[in-house]
């Protein structure tokens, strides 16, 4: 069964914007939806229809936000509130693995959204109506906008979020204590490489030295690895979990092929070549040696190949 992903509709290329245009996303339709199925949503267009006057959001004197329409100032904020409210209730209803908003929309923006001063002035940036909600009813579902993913970096760390989420919703269906053990031993390097100390504390639960139960146990990992998968990767993590990889190949390479694996480990830190060089070679070794342990991280291959976001030298930071 595909993952279900909900997705502002304009991205969709459904025409509900103000002016009855669509924002299709390229990534969205044409890659990303080999693996997903796309729940759409739309609160401006259930609220007002199409096409309508745009919309804004106001700081009212006390610092809390409301609608505005940019044609009347007429206050929109009740209508979009509650047809936001419809749309969450309907995407609620999903086993969701996602979310994917469009960006700088007063109702789909995550910190995006331009909020004004009564006196029309600029006043920061700030999160649309229904990313709000959102936030509140699904705090440790991966969620990012388009604009940010057009960032090969961003794009990466979401995918590795989302593909890694969806692992531990379907572990979750099995899980006992045993397999919990497995699965915190196969995403190792995948969480070292967002947070030591958090993969540090995973191990701690795990490990369960305080005798709590099972559904305990595995609440607190749930919530400690989906906070750890939404973390971002940088080229110092990675790169040490690189050189710990190579670490397990010592004893079977000459001292030529190590020298060669760790060049590629330094272009990669470098940015000169990207993360599928090295990795390739760290597989190709790990094959050839059968080093299982380095075989079985979901580091190795976190999503499918083919999106090939590892071929990207600005796909870390
Ligand atoms: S940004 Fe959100 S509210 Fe605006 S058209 Fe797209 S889906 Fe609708």
């Amino acid at each position: 069964m595909q993952m279900k992903i909900a997705v502002s509709g304009c991205l969709l290329g459904q025409k509900v914007r103000f002016d009855s245009g669509h924002k299709r996303d390229d990534f969205v339709m044409d890659e990303l939806s080999q693996y997903a199925e796309y729940i759409s949503f739309c609160p401006e267009n259930m609220a007002f229809s199409n096409p309508r006057p745009s919309i804004r959001l106001v700081k009212n004197a006390d610092e809390s936000l409301k609608v505005e329409s940019n044609k009347t100032g007429a206050d929109l904020s009740d209508a979009l509130s509650e047809a936001s409210k419809k749309d969450l209730d309907n995407i609620a209803t999903h086993d969701l693995r996602a979310i994917i908003f469009k960006s700088k929309s007063p109702t789909c923006g995550i910190g995006s959204a331009k909020v004004y001063l009564e006196n029309g002035f600029a006043a920061g940036k700030d999160d649309g109506v229904f990313v709000a909600m959102c936030k509140e009813k699904f705090p440790l579902l991966p969620m990012e906008e388009e604009g940010r993913l057009c960032d090969a970096w961003l794009r990466e760390n979401f995918v590795m979020q989302l593909f890694s989420y969806d692992s531990f919703e379907k572990f979750k269906l099995g899980a006992t204590m045993n397999n919990l053990v497995e699965f915190h031993r196969i995403n190792k390097f995948m969480l070292q490489s967002k947070d030591e100390s958090l993969y540090r504390e995973l191990g701690k639960v795990v490990g369960n030295h305080e005798k709590k139960s099972f559904i305990e146990i595995l609440g607190e990992y749930e919530f400690l690895f989906k906070t750890a998968i939404a973390k971002k990767s940088s080229k110092g993590k990675t790169r040490n979990v690189l050189e710990h990889m190579a670490g397990f190949l010592k004893n079977f390479l000459d001292s030529e092929e190590k020298a060669m694996l760790h060049e590629q480990i330094d272009d990669f830190a470098a940015q000169i070549t990207p993360l599928i060089l090295p990795l390739s070679t760290l597989k190709l070794y790990a094959n050839k040696y059968k080093v299982n342990y380095l075989l079985e991280q979901t580091f190795i291959s976190p999503y499918p190949k083919e999106l090939a976001l590892r071929s990207d030298v600005k796909s870390v930071k």
